[in-house]
C-alpha cells in the first residue's frame, strides 16, 4: 500500500525573519513513517521544519508553508495513495501579506493582520476511482470527545487520533504519547501512554485493517 504522511509544524511567514507556527517536533508523523515503512509500505513523507532525521526508505518531501504543504499533499494523493495521514500541526492563520523588508523594532506597536490557512484535510480533492482512508490528528485542551467526533465528520476522516495536551507529560516535543481514536461508527479506542513508536504501530495497524476492508 501507499502511505502519504504529513508531519511537523508550517511556518507562515510575517517578513524575511519572522513567522507563525505551531508547536510541533514531527516525531509522531515520523514513527508514523517509520512503522509504515518497517511493515513494507511505500510512504510519502511530507514535512515542515524539524530537527529529527526522517526513517531511511521514505520519499521524504520538506514544505515551509501550509500553501506549500496543501500543493505536495495533493500531488501524492494524486500520484496514487491509499492511505492519508494528517499528522502535520498546521498553521491556522497567515499573515494577510508578506512584508519585504524586515519590520523594525523602532516602527513602534505593529497590528498582525491574518487570515486563515486552507484547511488541508477538509477541502483535498479525493480520487472518484480508488478508496483513501484517511486519518487525521486533534490536539485539544477541551472537550476532548466532542471536538474529535465534530472534527472527524468534518474532515472526512474514517478516524482521529485525539490527545489532551494539558498532559505536559506526553505530546509536544516527547518521545511519549497519550492518544484515543474516534471511528465514524461513533466507537473509541483509548491507547494509553506509551512511545509513540509503539503507538504508531498499532495506528499503522488499524488504517490497514481499514484499507482492507473497503
Ligand atoms: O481543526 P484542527 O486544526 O484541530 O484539526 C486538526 C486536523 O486538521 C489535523 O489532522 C491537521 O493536520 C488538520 N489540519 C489541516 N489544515 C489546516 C489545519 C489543520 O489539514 N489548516
Amino acid at each position: 500500500m501507499t502511505f502519504v504522511i504529513t508531519a511537523g509544524p508550517t511556518r507562515e511567514p510575517l517578513d524575511p525573519v519572522r513567522y507563525i507556527s505551531n508547536r510541533s517536533s514531527g516525531k509522531m508523523g515520523y514513527a508514523l513513517a517509520a512503522a509504515a515503512l518497517e511493515s513494507g509500505h511505500a510512504v510519502s513523507l511530507i514535512s515542515g521544519p524539524v530537527c529529527i532525521p526522517a526513517p531511511a526508505g521514505a520519499d521524504l518531501l520538506h514544505i515551509t508553508t501550509a500553501d506549500e504543504m496543501a500543493h505536495a499533499v495533493q500531488t501524492r494523493i494524486d500520484k496514487g495513495c491509499d492511505v492519508f495521514i494528517m499528522c502535520a500541526a498546521v498553521a491556522d492563520f497567515k499573515p494577510r501579506s508578506l512584508r519585504a523588508g524586515k519590520i523594525k523594532r523602532g516602527d513602534g506597536p505593529i497590528t498582525l493582520d491574518l487570515i486563515p490557512t486552507r484547511d488541508i484535510l477538509a477541502t483535498i480533492s479525493l480520487p472518484a476511482n480508488r478508496r483513501v482512508v484517511i486519518v487525521g490528528f486533534a490536539a485539544e485542551s477541551a472537550a476532548l470527545a466532542d471536538n474529535a467526533q465534530k472534527k472527524l465528520r468534518e474532515k472526512r476522516c474514517d478516524f482521529i487520533c485525539a490527545n489532551d495536551i494539558t498532559r505536559m507529560d506526553t505530546g509536544f516535543d516527547a518521545d511519549e504519547n497519550e492518544l484515543t481514536l474516534f471511528f465514524r461508527d461513533g466507537s473509541q479506542r483509548h491507547f494509553p501512554r506509551a512511545a509513540k513508536l509503539e503507538l504508531a504501530r498499532s495506528i499503522i495497524k488499524i488504517c490497514i485493517t481499514h484499507a482492507e476492508n473497503h
